[in-house]
């Protein structure tokens, strides 16, 4: 794990697959945007505060994802700093009872083991029609994408960098992933397209990379999933089930299920990609003998 210097007072940690970038105000006091994954980078994320003599003063994050927030109580317990998140995204990861909502296929016993340490209070909420935020005295603006994660935003440091969060992946992460995640993938694909129009001197992407420019990235980006929604498409053959379609996915993707809560998550994220081909009028849900099965749109 190091630091990344962007431009300016934006810098950035690089911690694994992801970017972490912070806001530098002063030689101590730092401004992180989000603030990464407990399992995998705690611990490193810790000691390179601690040998920078950093002081995290607040976090503003883009959107209540485990590996975006994962540090949220750890850092506030510890600098007693402020932290900023959309408005439905704070209400998601303000109690476990909340989080059960997002992860619905999961017991509630399981969603406290698995995701409890994202629960957190959120002292300043950032709400739709928002488009700035003053933190510590600081302006950054906020571009809302929403479809990733309900409320995603993007947030631009006084450096006029832009940090993307989860709304665009890299080339990379794009060639090793079968099925990358969106919770609702037609406000997703609106929202890529919404970054056409975001004119910035650097961009940040989460998992993983800094660019110049991302207007390729963005339509490698809508073409990716798009594909990926298509290859589900022709998997789906007379009427099937979710459960159907998911069995054939699993294998035809070559997906490596080695528990139930990547099952669940596997499930979660076929969702989208099903729902999104319903919602575009190629495939039709349908009562069929008291189950609940998927057809295409005979054209
Ligand atoms: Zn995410």
């Amino acid at each position: 794990m190091e630091i990344k210097k962007i431009k300016g007072n934006t810098f950035c940690i690089t911690a694994g697959m992801t970017y972490i970038p912070f806001y530098k105000i002063n030689e101590k006091e730092i401004i992180m945007l989000d603030s990464g994954w407990a399992k995998g980078q705690r611990q490193g994320i810790d000691e390179l505060l601690e040998k920078n003599n950093f002081k995290v003063v607040a976090i503003i994050c883009s959107h209540a994802h485990v590996d975006h927030i994962g540090n949220n109580t750890f850092l506030k317990n510890k600098f007693n700093c402020i932290i900023a998140m959309p408005v439905y995204e704070a209400l998601v990861c303000s109690s476990v009872i909340n989080l059960k909502l997002y992860y619905s296929n999961q017991t509630l016993s399981d969603v406290a083991l698995h995701f409890g340490h994202m629960v957190c209070q959120t002292d300043m909420m950032i709400y739709d029609n928002q488009n700035s935020i003053y933190v510590c005295g600081v302006e950054f603006k906020i571009l809302h994408t929403p479809g990733h994660s309900p409320a995603h935003i993007c947030i631009t440091t006084p450096d006029d960098v832009a940090y993307i969060g989860d709304t665009l992946i890299s080339h990379e992460v794009m060639n090793g992933s079968k099925m990358p995640y969106a919770y609702i993938l037609t406000e997703d694909l609106l929202s890529k397209s919404k970054l056409y129009d975001l004119k910035c001197s650097k961009y940040i992407v989460a998992h993983k990379g800094i660019y110049n420019e991302i207007t390729g990235l963005i339509t490698d980006n809508i073409n990716f999933y798009k594909n990926r929604a298509k290859a589900i498409y022709i998997l789906i053959v007379g009427s099937m089930t979710m459960q159907d379609i998911l069995k054939t996915v699993i294998e035809n993707f070559n997906i490596n299920i080695s528990n139930r809560y990547k099952y669940t998550l596997i499930e979660r994220m076929l969702r989208s990609y099903v729902e999104y081909l319903n919602e575009t009028g190629l495939i039709v849900l349908n009562m069929d003998n008291g189950f609940l099965k998927y057809s295409k749109v005979n054209v």
